[in-house]
């Protein structure tokens, strides 16, 4: 197949392992966020595709050749580090020229390539300053566009923004998926923010422990999380702790509910995202609990309601013109709709 394969790609260190069969395939122009916790294994299989570590086992294929041996200076893949690594004493141009000029090319092709690129990070005009003067979102675009200068096939960045203020991070994200858009290259970002890898990627690998759990577009993991880990991960939503109560129902938080979904395991883990909770302040009726308010709170967009159900806690986030009308306190029916109760293994 054409793009990127990573088949079964084993990292051990001593006894320990780092990555536990890695399989993924990455159509070309796609943009990958590696997503998961410190530790969970991302740099290091960032770095084995990179060509930085050897795989202890497994293969790397492109356009269904096999790279896995292929030194990473001749993989054509740019890079860009949480370090950033610009060399402080020279400046922006000579920084982002710099793999042009230790391949030779000459001087009026290095200048050239500076400005295509400045322009590119949307940075005209600054090729003869020293890098030192610059801001902390100047510099990442010069370590963007230094390894952007060799137009690579394949584009790595580990945890680019890290080092960014909330805000500027924030505008980073979008840059940097507007730039990758418009280059259409195969683009692999390593983060531990879920909301930065829900911004970028086309398709997000969750990782834990080495392995990885879901490879999915954001909406899909969004909604169909692999399984509870990705669900607490992904944040912003609902998880209880349930068993099966036979054929497309399940209990929790001492009721039970209907479920659309058909597998459903023994023990399991309700999630339901808090824009699809209902709160009704009275009555009885299908898939509701009995609950308590514990917390209202008005938003401007949006009105988040708080209620213990069975003592758990339940965040329910409705449109204001659907605020219910009772307060902290005050007991309610919480509705779980059947379609939007996703049932996930332990
Ligand atoms: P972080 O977000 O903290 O960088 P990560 O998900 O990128 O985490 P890795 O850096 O890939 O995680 O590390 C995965 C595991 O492998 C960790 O437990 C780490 O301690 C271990 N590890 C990484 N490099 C080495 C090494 N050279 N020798 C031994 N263990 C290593």
């Amino acid at each position: 197949m054409s793009g990127l394969v990573l088949d079964h790609l084993v990292k051990r260190y001593g006894a320990f392992t780092a990555v536990h069969d890695a399989a993924l395939r990455i159509p070309h122009g796609q943009f990958v966020c590696l997503l998961g916790p410190s530790g969970c294994g991302k740099t290091t299989l960032l770095r084995m595709i990179a060509g930085l570590d050897a795989p202890s086992g497994g293969r790397i294929l492109i356009d269904d050749a096999d790279i896995t041996e292929t030194p990473a200076h001749q993989r054509d893949f740019g890079m860009v580090f949480q370090s950033l690594a610009l060399f402080p004493h020279l400046t922006v141009g000579e920084n982002i020229a710099y793999p042009l000029r230790i391949r030779g090319k000459s001087k009026e092709d290095q200048r050239a390539a500076a400005e295509r690129l400045l322009s590119l990070v949307r940075l005209p005009g600054v090729a003869d300053r020293p890098v030192s003067k610059l801001s902390g979102g100047q510099r990442q675009r010069i370590a963007i566009a230094r390894a952007l200068a060799l137009s690579p096939r394949l584009f790595l960045l580990d945890e680019p923004l890290s080092a960014l203020d909330a805000k500027l991070r924030e505008a980073m994200q979008i840059e940097l998926k507007q730039l990758q858009q418009q280059l259409g290259i195969t683009t692999i970002v390593v983060t531990h923010d879920q909301r930065e890898a829900m911004t970028m990627a086309d398709l997000v690998v969750v990782m834990s422990e080495g392995r990885i759990l879901q490879a999915a577009p954001p909406v899909e993991v969004y909604r169909r999380p692999a399984n509870a880990f990705v669900a607490d991960f992904i944040g912003m939503t609902n998880l209880l702790p349930g068993t099966a109560a036979g054929a497309g129902r399940i209990a929790v938080g001492g009721g039970t509910l209907d479920v659309s979904d058909a597998n459903i395991p023994a023990d399991l883990v309700l999630s339901i995202r808090p824009e699809d909770v209902k709160i009704h302040e009275s009555g009885e009726g299908a898939n509701r609990l009995p609950g308590t308010v514990t917390f209202i709170r008005d938003l401007g967009a949006s009105v988040e309601v708080r209620a213990e159900v069975a003592g758990q806690e339940i965040v329910a986030v409705t449109a204001p013109k659907h605020r219910p009308a009772v307060a902290a306190g005050a007991t309610v029916s919480v509705e779980f709709p059947a379609e939007a109760c996703v049932v996930l293994a332990k």
